[in-house]
């Protein structure tokens, strides 16, 4: 049997695609923190090392960090506090709370392996420790949730999906497709999760975790006419996730 042009080309796209899906659920393991099955292809090691090098350009995006070391030294407090008193203190992570300059983009966000990060146009928005340790909370989470090393592991699928889409055309574009909605699903998962363990986060520091209901509202309103990151139109709606961290607490106050 000879094969065409085309249908060896639709042979050897579907094939690389298959080598992509592989590798991918090959690297499957169980998060211990967590207890989800997730693909990842960093190690810890590597997730630390990656946040450490990205820190200073990320601080250096949001004006560099916040000359007050009083309120450095709150936000440090807070973020210690929520390691010490949960299960990130078992993770190997090297946690670390920085205040950025930034006085206009509301926003808080985590590096791979424990930086993190908010700005002070978010912080001074905030009227409570409690809210505080909402937003930390949820920033741990997505260090606990191994969230960047999931999505890093996602897009090298989605590079080599897209290279099987190239090269065998019809049977590749619809693997393509199903890469793209796997992605847009678990995104939204991630801010989902963060959520969920920083209610139980702030609920084993001794916080109160309505607070984070309060976050949600603050960042409502600052997406006023304002970009925040966290909290944009990718991300779950804010009902929905306010609907779902309510149900958070009722399941973790037990
Ligand atoms: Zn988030």
């Amino acid at each position: 049997m000879k094969l065409g042009g085309r249908a060896l080309k639709i042979v050897l796209g579907v094939g690389i695609v298959i080598f992509g899906l592989i590798k991918y659920y090959g690297s499957q393991e169980e998060n211990p923190y967590t207890g989800r099955t997730q693909a990842i292809s960093l190690t810890t090691e590597e997730e630390i090392a990656i946040g450490l090098q990205n820190a200073p350009i990320m601080a250096e995006q949001h004006g560099g960090m916040h000359p007050d070391q009083q309120l450095q030294n709150m936000v440090d407090r807070v973020g210690k506090k929520l390691v010490d008193n949960t299960i990130a203190r078992e993770t190997p992570y090297q946690y670390e709370f920085h205040l950025l300059r930034d006085p206009k983009t509301v926003n808080a966000f985590a590096l791979p392996g424990g930086q993190i990060f908010i700005t002070y146009a978010l912080l001074e928005r905030l009227s409570t420790e409690d809210q505080l340790a909402g937003i930390l909370g949820h920033e741990i989470g997505h260090v606990v949730g191994r969230h960047s090393a999931e999505r890093i592991a996602q897009s090298e699928l989605a590079n080599t999906v897209a290279t099987g889409a190239q090269v065998g055309a019809d049977a590749g574009m619809l693997a393509s497709q199903l890469g793209q909605t796997l992605l847009l699903k678990n995104g939204r998962g991630d801010e989902l999760e963060s959520d969920d363990l920083g209610v139980k986060f702030m609920l084993d520091a001794g916080y109160d975790p309505e607070a984070l209901i309060e976050v949600m509202q603050i960042l409502k309103e600052a997406s006023g006419g304002q970009r925040v990151p966290e909290f944009q139109s990718s991300h779950p709606d804010p009902e929905n996730r306010i609907a779902k961290i309510k149900e958070a607490i009722e399941k973790y106050r037990g």
